[in-house]
């Protein structure tokens, strides 16, 4: 397989999808991001790293960052999150209130903005926010100290949070946070405004696709946890679009308003996609079509 040559193909491939969607328009600050751009990393599992097109251009990872969230409190704290937040896909807009009030404050799944701002409270309880424990997993395992939350786009973000305040307000009225509403909110603002390059991403996220073994050999996760993470990534981490997103692509992946998406080949690499422009769900139009070609290419998909 010339994985190098396939890449480049892909990047052929998506021009047309370039300039269609629309980037993420409720955080003003990545409604300016230019969406012709497309960038493809691969990461494999024994440490080659293949990328094309805008492979190295840092974007904002938005809701890629509540996996690593997830994995550092399954890390810390074992199996005790899944009594504060189901492992359901929702159906439903990753932003929803509505699903919330009819399930009593259990979000349906960690990747919805309700279930990650649970897991950011128990993360802020483990280990504090200070330095982000988000970041430093992700400045660990790319390799690349500069990683660091855009503070023009967390800004951005804070103040227009008024879905996710509600979100996490609610959350208090049911007792589902540890921690005081502003500091979860602040948490979660920060890590979603983390910028990376698709090649930090694929490089980052190997430990998904090396059954839960960090850069160094040691685990961040068991080889058990490491399968239930990428499970709850296939039925649930591309929001109301994960059963197209399981057909077209077959792989476990998750996606961020900022257009980019990591998904998972189990013992042989991660890829990173990204291109802004969005579909309705949320999900990077030109990153899905790529991710679609390289599992079609390639036969490497769970199925
Ligand atoms: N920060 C964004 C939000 O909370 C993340 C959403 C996403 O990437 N789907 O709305």
């Amino acid at each position: 397989m010339d994985l190098q040559n396939l890449l480049e193909d892909i990047v052929g491939t998506v021009q047309p999808l370039l300039g269609q969607g629309a980037p993420a328009d409720y955080i003003p600050s990545l409604a300016a991001v230019d969406t012709q751009q497309f960038g493809i990393s691969v990461a494999t599992s024994d440490g080659d790293v293949f990328a094309s097109g805008d492979a190295d251009v840092p974007f904002s990872i938005q809701s890629i960052s509540k996996v690593y969230a997830l994995a550092l409190v399954l890390a810390g704290d074992g199996d005790r999150i899944w009594k504060r937040v189901f492992r359901e896909p929702s159906g439903n807009p990753f932003n929803s209130l509505v699903q919330l009030e009819h399930e009593d404050g259990i979000p349906r799944n960690p990747f919805i903005n309700a279930g990650a701002l649970v897991v950011t409270d128990r993360l802020l309880s483990i280990v504090g926010s200070s330095p982000s424990p988000v970041r430093e997993l992700l400045r660990q395992e790319s390799g690349n100290n500069s990683i660091d939350a855009d503070p023009v786009v967390a800004a951005s973000e804070a103040a227009n949070s008024h879905r996710n305040a509600s979100l996490a307000h609610f959350l208090a009225s049911y007792g589902n946070l540890e921690n005081p509403v502003d500091s979860v909110l602040e948490a979660y603002i920060d890590q979603c405004a983390l910028e990376m390059s698709c090649t930090d991403l694929a490089l980052a996220s190997r430990f998904l696709a090396n059954n839960g073994l960090r850069g160094n050999g040691t685990a961040l996760l068991s080889p058990s946890q490491t399968k239930r993470v990428n499970a709850v990534m296939l039925t649930c981490g591309t929001y109301d679009a994960a059963g197209e997103f399981a057909y077209r692509v077959g792989l476990p992946g998750k996606s961020g308003v900022g257009g980019g998406i990591v998904a998972v080949v189990p013992n042989k690499c991660t890829i990173c996609v990204w291109s802004p422009g969005l579909g309705r769900s949320g999900n990077s139009l030109a990153g899905v079509a790529a991710l679609d070609e390289f599992t079609t290419r390639t036969g490497w998909s769970i199925f």
